[in-house]
């Protein structure tokens, strides 16, 4: 079996920085407070230009649905059915819009200068440091790059351009799946899991060179809402119950140190996220985390018992609180299947680098695939400092994310 490990071959024999960039190019930002699916329209023009290049690549049944998924086959040998996928929108955290890649060319090691004062810099950044004389990719300092998730489209892109240049090199059937709206947790929602027919899929989404994935956050919300007594402010004495308050002291008795500013590694957290209302009636949108399912349930009931506390201060108050789930820890289907995460193992060290299998704080595409009957772990596509104008990638580690995907493709086809 032939195994790659060179990532400026893989680089130098494909087109996969150029796809990188045009796709960068293309405003893909999706928006949570639309209802609407996709979230937002643009996303298709990018669907429809990878659906126009999947059939160039010879995959004939390319195809976007109604909803912004696109789908292809690329038939192969053995019994496995392999899905690879990305997604297509990119957060609504910076702009999107204009993006313009600026390549840092044998980067000499010193903070990166962008406009709008941003900076990255090796002494904070601890991976930019480690690519001292690769290219550095970033955006001019006023947009994000969106190398989360382009630079994963674009290796698959990659993947399937060295296939049809070199149809000896194995491979099993591989499902192509490009989703919208990952960035708003709904990346999953009306993906057609079974029409995909994969037995078992891969995203590409982030992480610097060999980080693979198999285990997520445990995710729920919390949504508190104080209900107060309105009345006119001039005559209010003795008769108004203001809801702001109530909430402000609601917020101010959550624990400092189950924080996500005071927390990291496995540490779980509860955070105050987003909050609406006026002195009649405020809500609180919380986010509740842990790789445990037990502790994050613990969280809601910290959640739950702080409401009351401050419920029971005033007799005519009202307070409310629903806990939703949101998604799972993909680790609790992945263990029964151990051997997906060895192959990925032994893929990215087939590529040459070390394979480090980092749980991720937040989650993927993978983690609701995975509960849904589609075990879908994580691999590297290389970016780093997602969702903000210090975001950026290193074409070597694109590179090597390449050779993982074609070795993974190797192990499955037998
Ligand atoms: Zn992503």
């Amino acid at each position: 079996m032939k195994f790659f490990n060179d990532s400026m071959a893989m680089l130098e024999n494909t087109a996969l920085i150029e796809r990188f960039i045009s796709y960068t190019k293309i405003d893909t930002t999706s928006d949570g407070s639309s209802e609407s699916c996709p979230s937002t329209k643009n996303q298709f023009d990018l669907a429809n230009l990878l659906v126009k290049q999947l059939a160039e690549l010879g995959l004939a049944d390319a195809a976007v649905d109604e909803n912004c998924y696109v789908t292809a086959t690329l038939e192969g040998k053995g019994n496995d059915v392999v899905g690879l996928l990305a997604h297509l929108d990119t957060s609504s955290a910076a702009p999107g819009v204009d993006v313009k890649a600026i390549f840092h060319e044998n980067y000499d090691g010193k903070p990166i200068k962008l406009k709008n004062d941003v900076i990255i810099d090796p002494a904070t950044d601890d991976y930019l440091g480690l690519c001292v004389g690769d290219t550095v990719i970033t955006s001019d300092g006023t947009t994000l790059l969106g190398a989360d998730d382009k630079a994963g489209i674009a290796i698959i892109m990659s993947a399937l351009e060295y296939y049809k240049a070199n149809p000896d090199i194995p491979h099993p059937t591989i499902k192509v799946g490009f989703t919208p709206d990952e960035e708003i947790g709904r990346g999953h929602a009306k993906f057609p899991i079974e029409a995909f027919g994969a037995d078992v899929a891969f995203t590409l989404d982030g992480g610097y060179t060999g980080e693979i994935n198999v285990e997520t956050f445990e995710a729920y919300s919390a949504f508190v809402t104080v209900n107060g007594v309105p009345t006119h402010p001039g005559m209010a004495k003795g008769k108004l119950v203001n809801a702001l308050r109530f909430m402000a002291k609601f917020i101010d008795r959550l624990p400092a140190e189950i924080s996500p500013e005071c927390t990291e590694e496995r540490e779980g957290f509860i955070h105050p996220y987003e909050i609406s209302g006026d002195a009649t009636s405020c809500k609180c949108h919380l986010i509740l985390r842990d790789f445990e399912e037990e502790k994050v349930l613990g969280w809601g009931k910290i959640v739950k018992d702080l409401a009351a506390s401050v419920e029971k201060e005033d007799p005519r108050l009202k307070v409310d609180v629903k806990i939703e789930f949101s998604y799972p820890n993909m680790h609790k289907f992945l263990k029964e299947k151990p051997e997906i995460a060895q192959r990925l193992g032994e893929a990215v060290r087939k590529s040459g680098i070390e394979a480090k299998l980092e749980p991720i704080r937040g989650g993927t595409d993978g983690s609701n695939l995975s509960r849904k009957g589609l075990p879908t772990p994580n691999i590297f596509a290389g970016g780093v400092n997602f969702h903000g104008p210090t975001e950026w990638v290193s074409t070597r580690a694109m590179g090597y994310s390449l050779c993982t995907v074609l070795n993974l493709m190797t192990l499955y086809a037998g």
